[in-house]
């Protein structure tokens, strides 16, 4: 197990404590994990402090969420922000200039019937996109086969390919693993999932396996084998 930063969000935890975890984080070599512009109403109370949330926040900083963090010194590779549904142009170019990983929950966008998907925008954009769960708070499962089918249910548009590598390389890139997991290749963990596929032929069996939740069939840690619970 290794171990990770997660300052909630930029409404919910103060600049102090915000740069202090993003320290600390940096400090320790650890993956760092922000909430970000899930919803209109945090967008609005960061900026200029009115909305439903200012019953519950007080003050507000008066300032973008992107912006905080920016100063926190969270803006960079190995930072994932998690939701991003309401991102400004400006904010999402600068999330991608700084090579941060967008993180979308599919179950947790239809958990709160949140309108449209945040994908298609943050591919065309170039950005590093992973697919989370986010908690049992606001997801029915935390199944990423889950995730995935859900993804490309709501995004029709975006080949198979594109999503798998969400599920898979974006999250190494999430959890800071970039080239240690995510991906079969030499010097790689060999953290593995083998999945029963319907063919042999490629597109239609990744295709497969990111609409139908595959049947896991082995599972490796470092390269050994995990015994079925
Ligand atoms: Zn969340």
């Amino acid at each position: 197990m290794l171990p990770g930063v997660s300052p909630h969000g930029p409404h919910t935890v103060s600049a102090e404590l915000l740069a202090a975890a993003v320290a600390r984080a940096r400090a320790e070599g650890s993956a760092l994990s922000v909430h970000l512009a899930e919803s209109d109403e945090e967008v609005r109370w960061l900026q200029d402090g009115g909305g439903p949330f200012a019953a519950v926040l007080g003050a507000s900083p008066r300032r973008g969420g992107v912006d905080l963090l920016a100063d926190a010194g969270a803006l960079a590779p190995g930072t994932s922000l998690v939701h991003a549904n309401a991102l400004a142009d400006a904010e999402l170019a600068a999330v991608v200039a700084a090579g941060a990983v967008l993180v979308h929950c599919p179950g947790t966008h239809r958990f709160f019937a949140r309108a449209g998907a945040p994908l298609t925008r943050w591919v065309r954009a170039g950005a590093v996109c992973a697919l989370g769960t986010d908690s049992l708070a606001s997801n029915e499962d935390l199944d990423l086969r889950r995730e995935l089918a859900l993804a490309a249910r709501a995004h029709p548009e975006l080949e198979p390919a594109t999503l798998w590598r969400m599920a898979t390389e974006g999250g190494a890139a999430a959890l800071d693993l970039a080239g240690e997991v995510g991906r079969l290749a030499p010097g790689a963990w060999a953290d593995l999932v083998a999945f029963d596929a319907p063919t042999s032929d490629r597109a239609a069996a990744l295709d497969a396996l990111v609409r139908e939740r595959p049947t896991v069939r082995a599972v490796l840690i470092g390269g050994a084998p995990v015994p079925a619970a």
